[in-house]
């Protein structure tokens, strides 16, 4: 049970980002998918989402197509690097978007449970930047996904609230039972959060593993460090 991605490939100006990408999310884990800069997590990322086609391969959802199935429909919610909010609305506007009933209660629960209680009203320009990949993550969770996609959510954080939001993540998607693929250059922020990682390396799987697993199979890989958080 979870995604699976078979012989993705996809060619850009002549080159092959991705040459025939496999692996499997298992449903209720955190996978972290580590490649370079230009590697073509990205781009891996907007295929599952819906948002570009791969020239060969299938993607599955517990068995079913997930390509060709129209983006809005697919429960897939993708995190990006900067806070992609509407700077006219509010921020608990901005969650209330992404939930069909449009409720203000619902938009409320998940704003507290980012961390963001009472800021329902306040204008988008007045949270900081870890605040507002924090709105962006209520906003995610609010669509009520299956898979949250996340790209490099903490890359414009400083070292503390880098540590926050990879916290609060970990207990949101434990607690809330969804799966999660990390798209992360920095291995080890994919040891610290992930269940299990995905080696990406010229356009392919170099390898797949549990950190642990990882940190001895792969000798540029560091060494284990447990997760010291309150999980
Ligand atoms: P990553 O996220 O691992 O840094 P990307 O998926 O963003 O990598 O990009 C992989 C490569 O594909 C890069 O060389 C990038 O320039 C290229 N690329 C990505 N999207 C496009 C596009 N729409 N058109 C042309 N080239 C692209
Ligand atoms: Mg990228």
């Amino acid at each position: 049970m979870g995604l699976q991605l078979t012989n993705i490939q996809k060619r850009f100006k002549r080159r092959d980002v991705l040459a025939g990408v496999d692996f499997f999310v298992r449903q209720g884990e955190i996978h972290a998918l580590v490649g370079t800069s230009g590697s073509g997590k990205s781009t891996l990322l907007r295929i599952i989402a819906g948002l570009e086609t791969p020239d060969v391969g299938n993607v599955t959802w517990n068995g079913a197509a997930l390509l060709g199935v129209p983006a809005h429909e697919r429960k897939i919610t993708l995190l990006s690097q900067t806070p992609l909010l509407f700077p006219h609305l509010t921020v608990g506007e901005n969650v209330l978007l992404a939930i069909p009933e449009r409720s203000r209660e619902q938009a409320e629960h998940w704003l507290a449970r980012v961390r963001l209680a009472g800021r329902y009203d306040d204008e988008v320009h007045t949270l900081s930047g870890g605040e507002g990949q924090r709105a962006s993550f209520a906003r995610a969770l609010a669509a009520d996904p299956r898979l949250i996609l996340l790209d490099e959510p903490f890359t414009n954080l400083d070292p503390d609230l880098k540590y926050e939001l990879q916290q609060l993540i970990r207990e949101v998607v434990g607690e809330l039972g969804l799966t999660a693929l990390l798209v992360t250059h920095d291995r080890e922020e994919a040891m610290l959060v992930a269940d299990r990682v995905t080696l990406l390396d010229g356009g392919t799987v170099h390898a797949t593993g549990t950190p642990r697993e990882l940190s001895e199979t792969e000798p540029t890989f560091g060494d284990f460090i447990e997760f010291e958080g309150e999980m």
